[in-house]
């Protein structure tokens, strides 16, 4: 294998510094996830380039020793200013870890990355951030085919189930319940977000006070279904405070 280089846009969704100084960053791109390394970037100018949520175009070289491409140039294509409210910045931090527990590297997927490059505008630019997040969780668990279980009690296989399922963040028929049902607006909610389009979704926000059992049964669905996302359970609104 020959070394090479090669040119890729994505966003950064992932950043970590290394006691030597360098970055390693992932980027979602639209030929999938790619990860590199910029050798002591803390120090150049590639450090304010290469930040969470950045659209970036990157030079990356990689060679046959390497596990890691490293990053030679970076030029910022495009970012979210607002994105540094905080609790803008907490749910565009809740989908960039999803984003990276759900596509791997090497995956083509421009979907995913149209997908998750919507998710962080509409985190920037709407009103209501936590109403695009939980939508547009569900929108890229469906992408990647981990898609709720709406017609089927997840315990016993009774049609139409109405009930918060608080191990697998399913659904439970009234017989296997301990909860009670979901109110209507939340119930149409988890039955359809996935194949409705994230227009009419965001048209038709579920009540504040009705999100917290949504979270709580997002949160649990991605841990038993898609595992590997410790982080994502911290920034979960409604999730870190209790107990686990
Ligand atoms: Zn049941």
């Amino acid at each position: 294998m020959r070394s090479r280089s090669a040119n890729r846009s994505g966003i950064v969704i992932r950043r970590r510094v290394t006691p030597a100084g360098d970055i390693i960053v992932s980027l979602l791109t639209p030929q999938g996830k790619v990860k590199a390394i910029a050798r002591g970037g803390v120090r150049g100018a590639l450090s304010s380039r290469l930040n969470l949520f950045h659209h970036v175009g990157v030079q990356l070289y990689q060679t046959p020793q390497a596990d890691l491409a490293t990053v030679q140039q970076a030029v910022l294509e495009g970012a979210l200013p607002r994105l540094a409210e905080p609790e803008r910045y907490a749910f565009a931090h809740l989908m960039a870890e999803l984003a990276d527990a759900l596509f791997q590297e090497g995956e083509f997927s421009e979907q995913a990355f149209d997908l998750f490059a919507g998710a962080l505008r509409g985190v920037s630019h709407q009103p209501d951030p936590e109403w695009v997040a939980l939508v547009m969780s569900h929108k890229l668990l469906g992408l990647a085919g981990f898609v709720l279980q709406t017609g089927r009690c997840a315990r016993c296989g009774a049609p139409d189930p109405a009930h918060p399922d608080p191990l697998g963040g399913q659904l439970l028929c009234g017989g296997c319940a301990s909860l009670p049902a979901y109110p209507p607006a939340s119930l149409d909610f988890l039955r359809n977000v996935v194949r409705r389009s994230v227009r009419v979704s965001m048209e038709h926000p579920v009540l504040e006070d009705e999100r917290p059992a949504l979270w709580r049964a997002l949160e649990r669905f991605v841990t038993v279904q898609v595992g590997n996302v410790q982080s994502w359970r911290q920034l979960v609104p409604h999730v870190a405070a209790a107990p686990a």
